[in-house]
């Protein structure tokens, strides 16, 4: 494999999308990139494909994005995406209940001030406003606390609206899942209003949104996309990668040259030493059916007390999702397909039989699992060398493993690659424990202030 010519060269390895934003940003910034990934495609955890059997494109797996994700909305507008995602003009949450058939719509209001908890035909039916004022424990829980243990798992308001929101945002349990991390989602999203809650879904796929424009837009800018390039080993200097080992080769590294390192967290804890990463994973269940959807029917509706837990509108599927799906992942297909069709056929109001072509994709380590303890083990952007940086929705962004996460992650190295006094900064603050990321942003706030 042929050596990296020119100085100041950034090397990015793993194409998924926090290896994507990585990219791009530093391509706009003027940055000589490469990107190096090992499977033939690019979007890791994120992409879409054909699948020959259903005879149509589908994604891996359904991603839900929310108008207040200011960096998933950043990164689309670089790659000249933006107008490829689609959604309700408003916050809208349709949600059924399987066994009985009771269907409501959560609306929250565009603005900040929470007034939709006052309004009943807004709010979960049964609920009262003070059990939405409840949340607040969230807040203050300790980063040892669980959702089930700061909230009251015995509620209405628990069960129809915060464990289906919690499990959806953290692939996690609300009886393992993190409340303070909860609590974050919801003060990104909620807190900020419903102007910040309206769900945004691709148009067409996963691909088609954050992936074919992002190569399209690092080819125009003449970054180099290396397909099937998996990274084995890294080699160290004294306080530098000096090398960086393919199957094809080794390319050395010239001294401003970067590594960002975007793989998953297992790959990454295998190739820098003493890097602790999540080590427990949690699995996504989706069930892809092959049928038309009505006409005008929802994007997605909510199923409460059935199988299915998100039930997607897509051009050619109807699509669930179970998140923390680890009562699915050993059931058989048939059995799979049955159960997640009733709630459909309720959900969108269609004949039980006959039922219609599946494809079932069981994503055994989708993320990390979002648990007190798994948090502690998140790692910081900056390592041990100099010239490497980490990124990925596994990083300590302060966010669950999600697009929003993966790609923050992905432009906070970036920015880090780019300005030398920030990275001496933040390995300054690593040892004091506080987020590179919050750095990163404080250092953004103090350069927009300077004149
Ligand atoms: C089924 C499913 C549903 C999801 N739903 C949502 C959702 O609704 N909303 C949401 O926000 N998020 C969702 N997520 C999470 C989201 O997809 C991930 O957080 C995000 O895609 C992670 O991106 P990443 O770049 O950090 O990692 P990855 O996507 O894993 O990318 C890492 C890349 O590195 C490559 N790689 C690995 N090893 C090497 C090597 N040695 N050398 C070179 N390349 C290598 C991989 O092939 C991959 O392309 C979902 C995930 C799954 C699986």
């Amino acid at each position: 494999m042929r050596a990296a010519a020119s100085t100041g060269c950034a090397h990015v390895v793993g194409a998924g999308l926090a290896g994507l934003a990585a990219a791009v940003a530093l391509a706009d910034a003027g940055r000589r990139v490469i990107l190096y990934e090992a499977a033939p495609h690019a979007g890791g955890r994120c992409r879409s494909y054909f699948d020959a059997e259903l005879g149509c494109r589908i994604d891996n797996g359904n991603h839900l994005l929310l108008a207040g994700n200011r960096a998933a909305l950043d990164y689309l507008e670089r790659i000249g995406a933006l107008g490829s995602l689609e959604g309700p003009p408003e916050a809208v949450f349709p949600f059924v209940d399987a066994a009985t058939g009771e269907r409501w719509t959560v609306r929250p209001n565009s603005g900040a001030l929470p007034w939709w908890v006052l309004r009943a035909k807004r709010r979960v039916p049964q609920t009262r406003a003070r059990d939405y004022l409840a949340a607040w424990a969230l807040r203050r829980a300790d980063p040892s606390t669980t959702i089930a243990a700061a909230l009251d798992p015995r509620q209405r308001l628990f069960r129809r609206l915060w464990e289906p929101l919690a499990v959806a945002a953290l692939n996690t349990s609300a009886e393992q899942g993190s409340a303070a991390l909860f609590w974050r989602i919801l003060a990104e999203t909620l807190g900020r209003g419903g102007a910040a809650c309206r769900p945004l879904l691709p148009r067409g796929g996963l691909s088609e949104s954050f992936v074919e424009p992002a190569l399209a837009r690092l080819h125009a800018q003449g970054a180099e996309i290396r397909f099937g390039a998996r990274l084995k080993a890294l080699m160290f200097g004294a306080d530098k990668v000096s090398h960086l080992v393919f199957e094809a080769g080794s390319i050395g590294l010239d001294g401003a040259d970067m590594v960002i390192l975007a793989v998953p967290g297992a790959i990454a804890a295998r190739l820098v030493p003493g890097l602790d990463v999540p080590d427990r994973h949690s699995p996504i269940v989706n069930a892809h059916f092959r049928c038309t959807p009505p006409a005008g029917a929802p994007f997605f509706v909510g199923v409460i007390g059935g199988a299915a837990e998100w039930i997607f509108r897509k051009r050619e599927v109807l699509s669930v999702t179970v998140s923390a799906a680890d009562r699915f992942v050993e059931r058989a297909v048939l059995e799979l397909r049955d159960l997640f069709w009733r709630d459909v056929a309720v959900a969108y109001r269609l004949p039980a039989y006959p039922v219609p072509p599946v494809r079932i994709v069981k994503e055994r380590r989708a993320t990390f699992l979002a648990s007190p303890e798994q948090l502690k083990r998140r790692p910081l952007q900056t390592t041990t060398w100099r010239n490497l940086l980490l990124a990925g929705d596994y990083v300590d962004t302060g966010l669950p493993a999600t697009i929003e996460g993966a790609i923050r992650s992905g432009f906070a190295a970036a920015r880090l690659a780019t300005d030398c006094r920030l990275q001496a900064l933040s390995q300054v603050v690593a040892s004091s424990g506080r987020s590179p990321l919050a750095l990163t942003e404080i250092e953004q706030e103090r350069h927009r202030a300077l004149p």
